[in-house]
Formats: structure tokens, C-alpha cells, sequence
């Protein structure tokens, strides 16, 4: 009987593990046109959470926006973009230090692919040890990449010193990485290199800048709900309040 229970008990937890095998790495959806979101995961306090980058198919070849956070996701990316377009990444740009945006840049460079930070995001880099681009950008930026043009923004301090968004304006696609947290978000994430009075004023300063969004792109929720910005202002504005009580 006991031996039974046992060889049950085994069974189950290798089902348990095959499942967990099973479970995606990696995830791709469409947003529109040529634009792309990839989520990979890890493991933060215990629980399991998404972080999404973007990426965009131009004629000459695939622009990537922050790199994955799960590293043994660099070179899967890479292929699947292959695979899925037959187009090969040529441009990386990450938009602040911590690792989910960054980790694979040193990756990347090692392949070819052009990395970008700004230059506060490269000392930032340094100074905690994490990986650094290649190409810096000293200044708000204008990239034209294949038929496609954006722009990098600098609103201020918020999640980190260094956040930049990034803005699309024929497709009104707002990439808002760490900076922007989803409507549904109970919270503003990890603050523990973050600005808590300068942050209302900096998600002011995006929503300023672009008042008329058609998509708003966050790292670690849903990007399906333009309420993101307005919810993260709220968030941002209580925080603020609370801390100078
Ligand atoms: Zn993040």
C-alpha cells in the first residue's frame, strides 16, 4: 500500500513538473501593424510576473525595445523573430537600468544588434553592475529605423532617475516601460530606486507631452486599457501625499 501511495505520489509530481515545462517562456502578440509585444517572466518576492517589451517589423529589419528578463529567453526571442518574420533584430534600446529592461543587452551587442541607453541610464549601469549598451544617447532622440520614426522622452524621475518612454506618433503607440503601471495595478511596483514626490509630476509630464494616445504599453500588466497613465497619476499623487504627511 505504501509503495502504491509512493509511486502515486511520484506520478503526480512529475506531472507537476512536465506541466511546469510546459508553461510558455515566452510569449509574442500582435498590437498592430508591424508593432509586437514579447513577455517573458520571473520570479520577484515569490510570485511569478510578466514583464513585456515591445518590438516593431521595419524593411530594415526588427527594432527591440528593452530585452527580456528571463535571460534564458535572449537568443529564443531572437528566433522567433527569425522565424515569425524572416527579418533579423538590427536595433536595441532599453529604457531604464534594472534588469528587466537591460539583461540582455551585452547579449545582443555580442550578436550584432546595435544597443542603446541614454547616458544616465549607462552610469547607472555601471554603478550597480548591470549590463550596458553599446551607443549612448546624450539627448531626447529621434530614430528612424526602416519606414518607422520614434522618439525618446525623458520626463523625469519616477520608477528610476533614468526612465524614458518612448513615442510613435503616426501609430500613437506610447511605450511606457516601469514608468507607467496598468489600470489594474494596486500599486506603483517597486520604489526603492524610484522618486516618490518627483513621480506625479514626471507621469504629468508624458501625459502633457502625449495627450491623445491610441496604446499605452506597460511592463508588468495588461496594455489593453488606455487608463493606465490616468491610474498611475492617481497612484503616483496619493503616494506623494501620503509620504509628506
Ligand atoms: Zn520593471
Amino acid at each position: 500500500m505504501k509503495k502504491i501511495a509512493l509511486i502515486i505520489a511520484s506520478l503526480f509530481s512529475l506531472t507537476n513538473t512536465f506541466g511546469q515545462s510546459n508553461e510558455p517562456k515566452l510569449i509574442i502578440s500582435h498590437l498592430t501593424g508591424d508593432f509586437y509585444i514579447y513577455t517573458t517572466y520571473n520570479t520577484y518576492e515569490g510570485n511569478k510576473i510578466p514583464a513585456n517589451g515591445m518590438y516593431l517589423v521595419t524593411n530594415n529589419g526588427v527594432a527591440l525595445f528593452d530585452t527580456p528578463w528571463d535571460t534564458t529567453q535572449f537568443q529564443l526571442l531572437l528566433d522567433s523573430i527569425q522565424l515569425k518574420h524572416n527579418k533579423e533584430v538590427t536595433i536595441c534600446i532599453a529604457t531604464h537600468w534594472h534588469g528587466d529592461r537591460t539583461d540582455g543587452l551585452e547579449y545582443y551587442k555580442q550578436k550584432g544588434i546595435k544597443t542603446y541607453t541614454t547616458k544616465l541610464t549607462d552610469d547607472l549601469c555601471k554603478k550597480n553592475n548591470k549590463k550596458r549598451a553599446e551607443y549612448l544617447i546624450e539627448k531626447d532622440t529621434i530614430f528612424n529605423t526602416g519606414q518607422y520614426s520614434f522618439e525618446t522622452y525623458y520626463p523625469g524621475q519616477g520608477h528610476t532617475e533614468d526612465n524614458i518612454v518612448l513615442w510613435f506618433s503616426k501609430e500613437k503607440i506610447l511605450y511606457g516601460g516601469c514608468l507607467i503601471k496598468g489600470a489594474e495595478a494596486a500599486n506603483l511596483g517597486y520604489l526603492g530606486d524610484g522618486n516618490i514626490f518627483e513621480y506625479e509630476t514626471t507621469l504629468k509630464n508624458v501625459q502633457k507631452r502625449y495627450p491623445d494616445p491610441k496604446y499605452i504599453i506597460v511592463s508588468h500588466h495588461n496594455w489593453n486599457n488606455i487608463n493606465s497613465l490616468k491610474h498611475s497619476i492617481k497612484m503616483a499623487k496619493k503616494l506623494k501625499r501620503k509620504n509628506r504627511k
